[in-house]
């Protein structure tokens, strides 16, 4: 055989799962650049040959909610990501954007307080940054609102002049033009949460069109107003003609526990009507946001807790606290105890001496709940990992093996194949990331190989920087990005362009 019909690699043997939701098949893959190439009995020799017998081969996972929009840049081995098998990141999350660039880098400075790039413009600067950069997955990315809105009006309150709504517009038309998936809001957090629904509709509807993107949302009430912010997140979509993406989909507090099955039902109800509504989920009943958050939305109070739901100083642990270290680990209810003063006064306590760079785990959901939004058809994953100091939620590092580990093997919630389909071949649809997301010749080869059977997170609570155990090796257009739980040091990630 003449050498130029060798392949750069051959995965032979595994349990092939192509990412459309197919059962497994015993067969082959081979990949040439950064390309499947064959699919089936290979008979070529590959320069590098990999024995998967005994394993699972699947599309790399599509992280669809991540908040990495500086850690692909300032961390470009993303470690946390690559490790549990993501291939592709989907930052600009709930209305955290990187244009314009002066507010945006406000609000991930709450992440990342030294950051300091040098300014880009735009989307288009944005995803060429990345592409110099190189980190190790792929990065697609969603146009933030609470970013423009900081950027064209500060953090007020009013309504926005017509002047300042076509400053947004704008933002939006040019990232649509760079080729953003979509564009989020984040409804809890300042300034998200000063826009009207009609204000949003507005931008969203400039996402309109064949190259236009979907509409994700952190919605503005995950607890006792839960059903009417599903009702106005269909309506965005609705009226706009857009498709919607409902970011971590859960309810959230106690006396809300099991409202999912009305939040479900609103789902495909609209869905039924012609609505394109699919939710992303992250398997833990503990969710995670910054401190500041938390007391905006009057979480402690019993009488008028806002989108997160009544809060116990309990529920609420410290993560992330950069200038007091000694609070990491410790809940609001233990400092409260400590200082001798009530709840509000220690969570208070602890923003004055951290500002918004105080990150906290919540614990406010119940696993039936987990369970049935992971069940249901219309969920994909994503982690909303958020890559901060200290001992950050271990969805970080965890989500994806937590998935295949505790929810399919063990709970048995859902089929291997299903939960594959719902990481890898139905958010690259819905985010129209063009020949990813499934294994075909000519799709990009973006792979996992893991064992079904070992395949685990290991990341908790208390020790969140742990990777999963049982992914064999990790490939990101072609090359190993990880092997047996170690990171390659490769980096052959790029921005993605929507359906380029
Ligand atoms: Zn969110």
């Amino acid at each position: 055989m003449a050498t130029g019909e060798r392949f750069d690699l051959v995965i032979r043997g595994g349990t092939v799962f192509d990412g459309t939701g197919a059962p497994g098949l015993r067969a082959d893959v081979g990949v040439r650049g950064e390309r499947i190439v064959a699919f089936g009995t290979v008979t070529h020799r590959g320069d590098v040959e990999v024995d998967a017998r005994g394993f699972a081969v699947a599309p790399g996972f599509i992280d669809v909610h991540s908040h990495d929009d500086y850690a692909v840049i300032l961390e470009p081995e993303v470690p946390f990501k690559v490790l549990q098998g993501v291939t592709t990141d989907v930052v600009g999350n709930c209305g955290s954007g990187v244009v314009p660039f002066e507010a945006g880098l406000v609000r991930f400075r709450r992440l990342h307080p030294d950051a300091d790039p040098t300014p880009w413009e735009g989307f288009k600067g944005y995803l060429e940054r990345v592409d110099s950069v190189r980190p190790s997955c792929n990065v697609a990315v969603l146009i933030g609102q609470g970013s423009m809105r900081r950027g064209a009006m500060g953090n007020d309150t009013r309504e926005p002049t017509a002047a300042e709504l076509d400053r947004m517009k704008a933002w939006v038309r040019e990232g649509v033009a760079a080729g953003a998936v979509g564009l989020s809001t984040g409804l809890i957090y300042e300034p998200s949460r000063y826009a009207k629904t009609d204000e949003i509709i507005t931008l969203v509807r400039e996402l309109r069109g064949p190259s236009g993107g979907l509409y994700a949302t952190h919605m503005r009430n995950e607890a006792d107003g839960l059903l009417d912010a599903v009702r106005e997140a269909i309506r965005i979509g609705e009226e706009a003609g857009v498709p919607v993406q409902i970011s971590h989909h859960k309810a959230s507090g106690r006396r809300n526990w099991g409202r999912v099955r009305d939040s479900l039902a609103l789902i495909d109800e609209a869905r039924a009507r012609g609505v394109d509504v699919t939710t992303d989920q992250y398997p833990y009943t503990a969710g995670s946001t910054t401190l500041a958050a938390v007391m905006q939305n009057n979480s402690f109070r019993a009488d008028s807790p806002g989108g997160l739901g009544q809060l116990e100083g309990g529920d609420v642990l410290i993560s992330s606290s950069p200038k007091h270290p000694e609070w990491e680990g410790r809940t609001v209810a233990t400092l409260a105890t400590n200082w001798g003063v009530d709840t509000e006064g220690a969570a208070q306590r602890v923003l004055d001496g951290e500002g918004d760079a105080c990150w906290v785990v919540v614990f406010t959901m119940d696993e039936r709940d987990v369970k049935a939004v992971l069940a249901h058809p219309t969920t994909m994953i994503g982690s909303d990992g958020v890559p901060t100091g200290g001992n950050p939620h271990p969805r970080l590092y965890g989500c994806f093996a937590r998935v295949l580990g505790r929810y399919v093997r063990e709970e048995k919630v859902l089929e291997l194949p299903t939960a594959l389909h719902r990481m890898t071949g139905m958010p690259a649809a819905k985010f129209q990331l063009l020949d990813r997301g499934t294994i075909r010749p000519g799709a990009y080869a973006d792979l996992v190989v893991f064992d079904p059977a070992r395949i685990d997170d290991a990341a908790t609570y208390t020790e969140p920087r742990q990777a999963p155990t049982g992914i064999r090796a990790v490939y990101v257009n072609g090359a190993a990005v990880a092997r047996d739980g170690r990171h390659t040091g490769a980096r052959p990630g790029r921005g993605l362009r929507r359906g380029r």
